[in-house]
């Protein structure tokens, strides 16, 4: 159904673990050549080695995406160009706005927004001087259109996510840079499975309009969309992946 990005450069962030390292899974079955980008060496060689027994291309890149000399230095020496950027390296600080300390909002605001920025400005000039076409997908969150309690930054990081992806969504179409942003719903992980089998989850599940968390899988479509030529017309959108939860009763 998509069209075929094999033998494409993927760099993907935040793929040691969590959806991260099953949207650089889903890229190399697909036949991109994907780079893992992560802080963690040791997890992103195991991750790239799994990857290359199943058959797919890949190579870590360490580097902490809230951190402009690294990202500046690791991107600008990659060996090769990348045609899709998959910022997906995120945290959430779970926590009352009032209790929220300047440092979590620092580290929250730096990583999910800063960093994305970071990493999208590094590829975007990489691609630019390689007159290379491309696409960039922000996984925000429908906390970056709607808020839940205790949630201040990371929401805060997602709406600035969306409007960032808009903002850069229009500067560089010229240069035929897609920039797009994901947004996912409550999607199960390992993090926070044992949340949603407790009572306070699985209350949060009935208020989903489809009555279920969202699989990974289901995640797949949307990225394929906006990584591939499937999706050469969509630039600047926010596409939210979420059972409608962002349709849900008021
Ligand atoms: P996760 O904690 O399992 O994975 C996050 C990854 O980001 C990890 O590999 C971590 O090492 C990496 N990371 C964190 N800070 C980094 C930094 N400074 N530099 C480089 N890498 C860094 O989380 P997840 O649930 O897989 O979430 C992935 C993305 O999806 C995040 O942006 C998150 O906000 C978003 N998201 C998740 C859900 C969900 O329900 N799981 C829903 C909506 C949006």
């Amino acid at each position: 159904m998509f069209e075929d990005i094999s033998g494409r450069t993927a760099l993907v962030t935040g793929a040691s673990g969590g959806l991260g390292l099953h949207f650089a899974r889903l890229l190399a079955r697909q036949g991109a050549n994907v780079l893992l980008a992560a802080r963690r060496g040791d997890v992103l060689e195991r991750a790239c080695a799994e990857i290359a027994a199943a058959g797919g291309k890949a190579a870590p890149v360490i580097l902490d995406v809230a951190d402009a000399h690294s990202v500046a230095e690791v991107v600008g020496n990659l060996a090769s160009d990348v045609d899709i950027l998959v910022n997906n390296a995120g945290i959430s600080v779970a926590k009352r706005a009032l209790d929220l300390s300047e440092a979590d909002w620092d580290d929250v605001i730096d990583t999910n927004l800063k960093g994305g920025f970071l990493m999208a400005q590094a590829v975007a000039r990489r691609m630019q001087a390689a007159g290379l076409e491309g696409a960039i997908v922000n996984i925000a969150s429908i906390l970056g259109l709607r808020v839940a309690g205790n949630l201040a930054a990371y929401a805060a990081s997602k709406a600035g996510t969306v409007q960032m992806t808009k903002a850069l969504a229009l500067e560089w179409a010229r240069h035929g840079i897609r920039v797009n942003a994901l947004c996912p719903g409550y999607i199960e992980t390992d993090l926070n499975r044992d949340f949603f089998a407790g009572e306070d989850g699985q209350a949060l599940i009935r208020r989903i309009p489809q009555r279920r968390l969202g699989q990974p899988t289901d995640l797949d479509g949307a990225l394929l969309l906006l990584c591939s030529d499937a999706g050469r017309y969509i630039t600047g959108a926010a596409l939210a992946v979420d059972g409608g939860h962002l349709v849900s009763s008021l």
